[in-house]
């Protein structure tokens, strides 16, 4: 097009001409330097990860990538939970905010969406891979939201003597814990759409909450869904049954779209949920058939009810980690079902 305007045009539009082409190749140079964000691809998940400070060599390896998910939402991931990133005119809305170690990686990656002030932050529970950075982001003025356990066990972290292991994650100082708290759904009506702050039955943590970007249709659900057998802390009131209601309530307020973004691991679909939900519930049922058949333990585990689920759903089979694993999963669905038989 420009070649026939060169030649029929006189020099001097052939010269603009050539200053056009030049511009517009300038332009797109600079447009490839910030590139778009891309959509898809895996997310790294290195769950487990030991957030030592004393071990720059295991940081150094970790790289923070950023990915549109879907509508104003993207999300960031590198090592510890994934965190979403809600976009707009308004500011932006994170849920969860990962380790401080990765705090320059995140901001970087966060200025790549924009360069809005971050004006919430929702904390999906206590655990240090998901709020580590909360202090950091108050610094800069947002306000950290979450349910009143997960301030509270920020406090008893904070206030408990130092761990004996150097390399536990430091608490999150005063500065970083929630000022505004909720055990009842709230709804934060930011960017032009509703985001739903949902409080959920205890099952990762008592205090876990998932967060639903209803017009960009993504639901980030914490550690609750990390698309593999549940991780549950008992002795905060954890069952496999709130898990399966937690899922349930999730399926019930979204649509087929729906994008699942889970505490750690890759964004799911809806099949995906309802997958996990039915291969957790049938797992579930068969420990308490086999418990009321008076099978131990040991019985149990030999007779393996998870059998056709644990390629896609036991941790271990794609994230080495022993804090979470079906061994103990095992212990806890034996004794959830223990609780099931008929009182004598
Ligand atoms: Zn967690």
């Amino acid at each position: 097009m420009y070649a026939t305007r060169f030649k029929r045009t006189g020099d001097g539009i052939a010269r603009r001409s050539l200053l056009t082409i030049g511009l517009l190749v300038l332009s797109s140079l600079s447009s490839a330097a910030q590139s778009p964000i891309p959509t898809g691809g895996p997310l790294p998940d290195r769950r487990g990860f030991n957030n030592s400070v004393n071990n720059p060599a295991l940081t150094s390896q970790v790289e923070v990538i950023v990915r549109h998910v879907a509508g104003k939402v993207y999300v960031i991931a590198g090592a510890g939970g994934n965190i979403a990133v809600q976009a707009g005119d308004d500011g932006l809305l994170l849920v969860d905010d990962n380790f401080t170690v990765f705090y320059d990686q995140i901001m970087k990656r966060i200025r790549e969406i924009s360069d809005k002030p971050v004006r919430f932050v929702l904390n999906t529970h206590s655990h240090a891979d998901h709020v580590q950075n909360n202090a950091n982001l108050a610094k800069q003025g947002a306000t950290v939201v979450a349910h009143p356990n997960t301030r509270l066990a920020m406090a008893q972290q904070a206030n408990s003597p130092a761990p004996a292991n150097p390399n536990a994650p430091a608490p999150v100082p005063a500065a970083g814990w929630p000022v505004v708290t909720s055990a009842e759904p709230m709804t934060f009506h930011f960017n032009g759409e509703d985001v739903l702050f949902i409080p959920l039955k205890p099952s990762h943590t008592n205090g876990d909450i998932a967060v639903y970007f209803t017009r960009s249709d993504v639901f980030a659900f914490g550690d609750v869904y990390t698309t593999d057998y549940p991780a549950m802390n008992v002795s905060q009131g954890g069952t496999v049954e709130n898990f399966i209601d937690n899922y349930n309530l999730a399926l019930k307020m979204t649509t087929p779209n729906t994008v699942f973004l889970p505490g750690h691991a890759q964004l799911s679909s809806r099949a995906d949920l309802i997958a996990a939900r039915d291969a957790v519930s049938t797992i579930h049922d068969r420990f308490v058939d086999m418990v009321k058949k008076g099978m131990t333990l040991d019985q149990i585990r030999a007779a393996r009810p998870s059998r056709e689920f644990d390629a896609r759903f036991a941790t271990e089979s794609f994230a080495p980690n022993d804090m979470q694993n079906s061994t103990r999963w095992y212990e806890q669905m034996y004794n959830e079902a223990r609780t099931h038989l008929p009182a004598r």
